[in-house]
Order: structure tokens, then C-alpha cells, then sequence
């Protein structure tokens, strides 16, 4: 198991470090490296991640890419 620390918050204690299974390991839930909680399957984890980025406010100095507008 890997600790890690994530763009995301334990839905019971505010955490924000979790554990990552190994690729290999039975188990492949995302938990709550402080309670372990479950957060969501390591494969949805992108999705997951995505989703709460996409709900933060953009940061100053990380523009969206555009479009080649020549
Ligand atoms: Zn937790």
C-alpha cells in the first residue's frame, strides 16, 4: 500500500492523503489513509480526481490551453 497525497478530501474526516493498492493487489479500493474509509476504486480514481478539480476555482497562472488561433 502507497500513501499519497491527492487533490481530494476524505468524506469522513477531511483527509487528504490515501492509500493506492498495488496494481497488483486483490483489493483495489481507494482508502482514507487516516481513517480508511473508502473512497472510490483505484480504477475510477482519475475520474474522481478530475471531477474535483474541475470543481476547484482556476489557479492564477494555469490558463487553460488554447486553441491555435493563427
Ligand atoms: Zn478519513
Amino acid at each position: 500500500m502507497l500513501e499519497v497525497p491527492l487533490e481530494l478530501r476524505c468524506n469522513v474526516c477531511g483527509h487528504d492523503r490515501f492509500t493506492l493498492p498495488a496494481a497488483d493487489a486483490m483489493d483495489q479500493d481507494v482508502r482514507c489513509g487516516e481513517c480508511l474509509a473508502f473512497k472510490c476504486h483505484a480504477d475510477d480514481l482519475e475520474q474522481h480526481m478530475l471531477a474535483a478539480a474541475s470543481s476547484l476555482p482556476p489557479q492564477p497562472g494555469k490558463t487553460p490551453r488554447r486553441l491555435n488561433a493563427v
